[in-house]
């Protein structure tokens, strides 16, 4: 019974509580920017691609309009409701709201705010680092909500709506959406149902589908289902659609992507954004502190490992000392809930080698790229050794290089030292770069005419990711030999020990001749003619 009479509530909420926005839905030079950007050769623009998984951390502050007597208006003690309403319309756009404060504005010429009055209330105690949401004393007859630009600052909300997603409609506007049904006003360049012009017209955005409102009471129900004319089939409980409040419920993603290209973009936004200023590398210590706080805005700060960095806190600004390389992501946790963060580092120290191989086989012989992971530019005195000379033969074509290439035979572990950005020598230990071709190369047998012995090298090695033998990566293969007469009988047989690279027959009991040695390397057999004289 009990749940009845909430469902029968809301519905009944939800009826009455159809709002209008009367943000502006033209600003011609903007429309103009906006369609440009978003055609160019028929694909979305790299403007309108861009960064669309940075994050973004924005000020909205809050002005509670009141009588001059300090009575009425919006209950300060709703906010907190008001800014988790935000957050969860915001967060999953990678964008993080802060609840940067309020103020109360008790002068009773604006209780009967008439829009009229919009500047004149938006100049009272404006942030010029927030977004700014004036909190009506009264019901305006004109609207539920506007925003005094797309994109803007400052936004006018009706009592009614003041702890409701009509907010987060409207900040929508302040971070560049239009409607879902922009365009569809006279003159306006509507998007078609099939949405073919969706990056032209409309709202420029693609995944939001076409909307025919064009006036009137707004066409979603009671249970927030479309009503409204055949062949269209709009989403109702986008924010930026006129549903009742209760049906707002999300953005798409191409919103998201506009509104982040916005905040990278649109300079009215940049003063609202919250980021961490310094340098992010640095050899001793370094300043950093949160650019755009608005007044009041406290900052804690935290690194995410300790033991490279140690902190110390002075208001709202942090100096990080060196306490040894490596790489931390600083935190700033702004009045207590939201964070923004920056990855430093102690500096400058390599992360890693890169080795890709280059070109193919010649006679045996692979080149490969070597090159340290992050770029070091700056770093100096560069040297590539190669770590076991006797595993292979390596030509390093720049030993003195940031970069080189390397050709090899065999292989093994190649190394690098230099002195980094802080003037200290840093090494890195070395990358495995090895030969997988051309066999007959790698295996040698002599002498050749022999007398006593005979060896047989095979300088092939166990590739990294090898998992067919158990052998160690970078060790010499398994292999056996077989020596022949011309009669096809076996005179000498032998395997080499895990991982050495030779195999000694004796061969000074075998008469004078010409024989054949057959060299098994898993599936290959590769033969070579062997002359005895004593
Ligand atoms: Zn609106």
């Amino acid at each position: 019974m009990i749940t009845l009479t909430i469902a029968v509530f809301l519905l009944k909420s939800i009826a009455i509580a159809q709002f209008k926005c009367a943000t502006p839905t033209v600003n011609s030079s903007h429309v103009v920017t906006q369609s440009a950007q978003s055609i160019q050769g028929g694909q979305i623009s790299p403007m309108i691609a861009a960064q669309p998984d940075g994050s973004y951390t924005i000020n909205v502050y809050f002005h509670i309009i009141r009588t001059t007597a300090g009575t009425g208006g919006v209950n300060a003690a709703n906010l907190p409701t008001l800014a988790t309403i935000l957050t969860n319309a915001y967060s999953p756009m990678n964008i993080k709201i802060v609840n940067a404060g309020f103020d109360y504005i008790n002068n009773s010429t604006y209780i009967n705010f008439t829009d009229s009055q919009f500047a004149a209330l938006t100049a009272v105690n404006n942030q010029a680092n927030a977004i700014n949401v004036y909190l009506l004393y009264n019901n305006p007859t004109e609207y539920g909500g506007k925003t005094n630009a797309v994109p803007g600052h400052s936004i006018v909300i009706a009592n009614q709506y003041a702890i409701t997603p009509v907010v987060a409609h409207e900040i929508g506007h302040a971070l560049n959406l239009w409607h879902t049904f922009h365009g569809q006003e006279p003159g306006g360049c509507a998007e078609l149902a099939n949405g073919s012009n969706c990056t032209t017209c409309g709202d420029y955005i693609c995944d939001t589908p076409a909307d025919p409102y064009t006036g009137g009471p707004y066409f979603s129900n009671g249970n927030c289902v479309y009503t409204g004319p055949a062949g269209y089939n709009p989403d109702v409980t986008n924010f930026m659609c006129y549903s009742a409040p209760p049906c707002l419920t999300h953005f798409t993603s191409g919103q998201g992507t506009r509104m982040r290209n916005a905040l990278l973009n649109e300079s009215v936004l940049q003063p609202v954004i919250l980021s961490i200023s310094g340098a992010p590398a640095f050899c001793s210590s370094q300043v950093y502190t949160v650019s755009n706080l608005v007044a009041g805005e406290t900052v804690t700060w935290s690194v995410s490992q300790s033991g490279i960095v140690s902190l110390a806190t002075s208001g709202n600004q942090v100096t990080a000392t060196k306490v040894t390389q490596g790489f931390v992501t600083l935190t700033a946790t702004i009045n207590g809930s939201v964070t923004v963060t920056m990855n430093i580092s102690t500096y400058p120290s390599l992360t890693s080698l890169s080795a890709t191989m280059s070109g193919t086989c010649s006679n045996g012989y692979q080149t490969w790229y070597l090159a340290p992971t992050p770029n070091m530019a700056g770093a100096t005195n560069w040297h590539w050794t190669v770590d076991n000379p006797s595993s292979g033969t390596y030509i390093i074509q720049s030993p003195n290089s940031q970069n080189t290439y390397v050709t090899v035979s065999g292989g093994g572990g190649v190394s690098v030292t230099y002195t980094d950005l802080c003037g200290e020598t840093s090494h890195k230990d070395g990358v495995t770069i090895y030969s997988p071709c051309g066999r007959t190369n790698a295996i040698v047998a002599f002498p050749n005419p022999a007398t006593n012995q005979l060896t047989v090298t095979n300088d092939n090695i166990v590739a990294p990711g090898d998992t067919k033998t158990a052998l160690t990566p970078g060790s010499y293969t398994d292999y056996s030999v077989l020596l022949y007469n011309d009669k096809g009988n076996v005179l000498r047989s032998a395997s080499n020990s895990k991982g050495n690279k030779a195999i000694v027959l004796d061969v000074s009991q075998i008469s004078n001749g010409r024989y054949y040695l057959h060299v098994k390397q898993g599936k290959d057999l590769i033969e070579k003619q062997i002359v005895i004289q004593h």
